[in-house]
């Protein structure tokens, strides 16, 4: 190494006279992004550029607008002359010493015309940046004020370690270098090798400008690119600038003059509806929402049943008419700017399955279309645009809204229909973060269904409803529900199950290209959505929603007398609620009790958490409307797919992995405590039964017991609180006989069961179809936990979805469960179910099924057993 580089340190003076002005205030991101290395700017009072340091001419621009100088310690210095100056072509520069040169500090490098350069360039403002500032540091600067060339110090530097610096002397320094291409695509610079080029130069210490006529982007901005207009035949300016430029500007080239193997020409998003194929095949199981969608039948749609039934309908699209967001944020500037990354982030991660499954497909141009909108999403033009509005006080999803219409705007004014098909892109880029964003959500305000006129017969289309969205629902006009995504057991398919209105998840995006306001069949049972009915067929499954009816309505004349099997094994059919409406839903249906009250949407609506006393009234009211029929009141389960709007929890990588149901208790114990509290004091004594989420060992369940069994002490209690656990998490399921021991009861969440035991996301649709409860590996769990119960005398309950499938069902009271606890206008069906079977049969085909390979060859052997109506 050099001693002369060891602990060096530089002083250099200023190169030019007048204002300083800081690196960040520099107006071209080039320099105050720091893309040149560190340093300072000046804005130049006097025409003459001078050595801020004895040292080497490393580089002279040909155009005389910039130098590099080498110091004798290798601080490698560059002065750029005003902003863009390139353009100049080097007119009003005339450099007075040659690349290569000795030079002392104060020496004369180039003199300039102040006035050719100020009206010709955009600024004036000249920087004096530390090219190797991997190898010296800046330890001092000067401060606001006015320097004089030549005299003032304005940058103290310090090498980093000798090593970078012998590194950084030995490689080259700044360029800046151009190249034309003349574009050979058919197409011109459309996205997708906008896109190509803008990746060859990621990573690359470089930057590229492309120019064409007038207009110039950065290559970052495929929007920007896009926006240049440049088609087939025009010939493109590339202007690198950076220690890789050339690379950089090669990479470039190299992308934009080759095509792709096997690249299509570009296809609208909006063309992506599924090809209609011949019929669909029998059965959807275990297969993607995009296969499905292939193979349904003209004018189909195929998806997952989320609630049995069958409606008629006009389609309102719920999202469209929603996305309105406010224009100013109801949070800071960095709330509203996390919110926003955090959409683009969950869009971004859809996109990227999107991508990941058309791959796998072979459907290589779809794949190019959705991974074209991930690099727009991630577009530095429309994500600087929207964190400008957003530091001026707008709401993130008013400033995205803006960002992208400012750049349709652009597109709108290039006379060219491929990059028209690009703004559609983006208007869809609009939608889906604004979804993502939540202003859908009824939670959000005057947004919801309660607020917006529906026509009777509505069917409601969305990508996804979340609970808060249905929670609002004006039931008696909703006939139906569709979703682009979502699953079976999802919240939100939940409590459409619980209002008895049919539901489609896990359709695809093409539910989104149907047109508002057509006449459509949503054949929930069947999975299917039909969206250019003919008469006969509207017809047809009018009729059949009528013979739905009458059986529905013969079930309910016995729903109120208890269920028993044929040979006399009674099995309790109770009712999931989540209101005190739902309550007398359960007891107009003929619920023997309440096996689930979910608690967490009495969380969601509101600004804070409920007080003790609140806790209190709410389930008073409840055991209240119940009539002497016992409730089941799980604690709060939020986290994972359950959101709280004022619980702001932080971040994680995997909710349904993390701090959900009990685990909460950990980060705010308080909350439980209060919601236990308030449980403890309803009367009389015998009317609740608490329930406890995702518990995972018994430890989890002692604490808990202790907690409870003090509040009711402090409340002056008398009875013991009879105190249950779910089964939900394998862990639970397998030590079973060790929880029974301490719980009073046992209630199988089949939901969360399958969907840890399988390893399968509840909310993926291309998972709906395989998480399925009925798969030998979750029956087995069931098995395991009936049998754990039963050596310690106690009872064993699901409270899951399962519970109210009919094929389930035979199998569920065979395996040993005794209470069956579904949505409350399953319960006559359910109890209807039941009186039809015979026990010692169910007894054994459920040890049958056990042995069985997979869900649908058990879903086979039940149907085989016990044909549905
Ligand atoms: C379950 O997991 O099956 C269950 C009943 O709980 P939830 O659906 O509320 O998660
Ligand atoms: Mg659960």
């Amino acid at each position: 190494m050099n001693p002369e580089h060891a602990a060096a340190r530089v002083e250099l003076v200023a190169p030019l006279t007048g204002p300083v002005v800081p690196l960040a205030s520099v107006p071209d991101p080039v320099f105050s992004e720091g893309l040149f290395g560190d340093g300072i700017g000046v804005d130049p009072l006097v025409g003459r550029l001078v050595a801020p340091c004895d040292g080497t001419v490393m580089h002279l621009a040909r155009t005389g607008h910039a130098v590099t100088l080498q110091s004798a310690e290798g601080a490698q210095i560059l002065v750029h002359i005003g902003i863009d100056t390139v353009e100049l072509n080097g007119k009003g520069f005339t450099p007075q010493v040659e690349q290569g040169a000795q030079v002392r500090r104060g020496d004369l490098l180039i003199e300039f015309d102040l006035d050719i350069v100020a009206c010709h360039a955009p600024s004036l403002v000249s920087v004096i940046a530390i090219a190797n500032s991997d190898a010296f540091e800046v330890v001092e600067r000067a401060g606001a004020g006015h320097v004089r060339a030549g005299e003032t110090t304005l940058l103290v530097l310090r090498a980093r370690d000798g090593a970078a610096v012998e590194a950084s002397v030995t490689n080259v320094v700044m360029e800046e270098v151009r190249r034309t291409v003349t574009l050979a695509h058919a197409g011109g610079l459309h996205a997708r090798p906008a896109a190509r080029a803008r990746e060859a130069v990621r990573g690359l210490e470089a930057r590229v400008e492309v120019r064409y006529g007038e207009r110039k982007a950065a290559i970052e901005s495929v929007v920007g690119l896009l926006g240049l207009g440049a088609g087939e035949g025009a010939t493109i300016e590339l202007v690198g600038m950076g220690r890789e430029a050339q690379k950089a500007v090669d990479a470039v080239a190299g992308e934009l003059l080759r095509e792709a193997p096997g690249e299509v020409s570009e296809t609208p998003a909006r063309e992506l509806s599924p090809a209609p194929l011949a019929a669909a095949p029998a059965a959807a199981n275990a297969q993607t929402a995009q296969q499905r969608a292939q193979q349904s039948a003209p004018g189909t749609l195929m998806g997952v049943c989320a609630a049995p039934g069958v409606a008629v309908g006009k389609l309102v699209r719920w999202d469209d008419a929603e996305l309105t967001p406010p224009e100013l944020a109801s949070g800071t500037p960095a709330a509203e700017s996390r919110l926003l990354d955090k959409a683009v982030a969950a869009i971004d991660a859809e996109l990227e399955a999107s991508v990941r499954t058309a791959s796998q497909r072979g459907a290589i141009g779809e794949a190019g279309i959705f991974q074209m909108h991930r690099v727009l999403l991630e577009d530095p033009t429309l994500i600087d645009a929207a964190r400008d509005l957003i530091s001026l006080g707008k709401s993130a999803g008013f400033a995205w809204r803006e960002a992208i219409r400012a750049q349709i705007a652009v597109l709108g004014k290039v006379d060219d229909p491929l990059l028209a098909e690009r703004a559609a892109d983006l208007r869809d880029l609009e939608k889906r973060v604004l979804r993502s964003l939540a202003y859908t959500s009824g939670a959000a305000g005057a947004n919801g269904a309660a607020q917006r006129e529906l026509p009777d017969e509505a069917v409601l289309a969305a990508d996804e409803f979340t609970p808060s969205d249905l929670a609002t629902l004006d039931r008696t006009r909703v006939t139906a529900l569709v979703m682009a995504r979502g699953g079976a057991t999802s919240h939100a398919a939940i409590i459409a199950r619980q209002a008895g209105i049919p539901a489609l998840v896990a359709l695809g995006d093409a539910l989104h290209q149907i047109e508002e306001g057509a006449q459509v069949i949503v054949d929930a049972s069947a999975g299917r959505f039909a969206f250019a009915p003919g008469a006969a067929d509207i017809e047809r499954a009018r009729t059949e929603k009528q013979r739905l009816a009458g059986v529905r309505e013969a079930n309910r004349r016995t729903s109120h007398e208890a269920a028993a099997t044929r040979d006399g094994h009674a099995v309790e059919v109770a009712a999931n609620i989540a209101t005190l409406d739902d309550a007398r839903t359960a007891v107009d249906n003929g619920a023997d009790a309440v096996g689930l009250l979910r608690t967490e949407l009495m969380f969601i609506h509101r600004q804070a958490a409920p007080t003790v006393e609140e806790h209190r009234q709410s389930y008073q009211a409840i055991a209240e409307a119940l009539a002497g029929r016992t409730a089941i009141i799980r604690t709060l389960d939020v986290g994972a797919d359950k959101e709280v709007d004022y619980l702001t929890l932080p971040p994680e990588p995997n909710p349904a992995l993390g701090l959900r149901g009990i685990r909460l208790a950990q980060v705010r114990p308080d909350l439980l405590d209060d919601q236990l509290r308030g449980l403890v004091a309803v009367k009389p004594e015998g009317a609740l039964r608490i329930l406890l989420p995702m518990v995972t060992d018994v430890g989890e369940l002692v604490h808990l017991r202790e907690r409870i069994d003090a509040f009711a002490r402090e409340a002056g209690r008398s009875t013991r609180v009879e105190v249950g656990v779910m089964i939900e998490v394998p862990s639970a399921a397998l030590l079973a006989d060790q929880l029974a021991r301490h719980a009073d009861f046992l209630s199988i969440g089949t939901n969360d069961l399958t969907q840890y035991t399988l390893a399968m996301d509840r909310c993926q649709p291309d998972l709906a179809a395989q998480a399925d409860g009925l798969h030998p590996a979750v029956l087995r769990l069931v098995a395991i936990a009936v049998e754990g119960a039963r050596k310690h005398g106690k009872w064993v309950g699901v409270c899951g979805a399962l519970a109210g499938d009919p094929l389930a069902v035979p199998l569920l009271v065979g395996l040993g469960v005794t209470e069956l606890s579904v949505d409350p206008v399953s319960v006559p069906s359910i109890k209807a179910r039941v009186r039809k079977l015979d026990y010692a049969l169910c007894r054994d085909r459920a040890q049958d099924v056990l042995m069985l390979e997979s869900a649908q060859d058990v879903r086979a052997a039940s149907r085989a057993n016990w044909p549905l109506d």
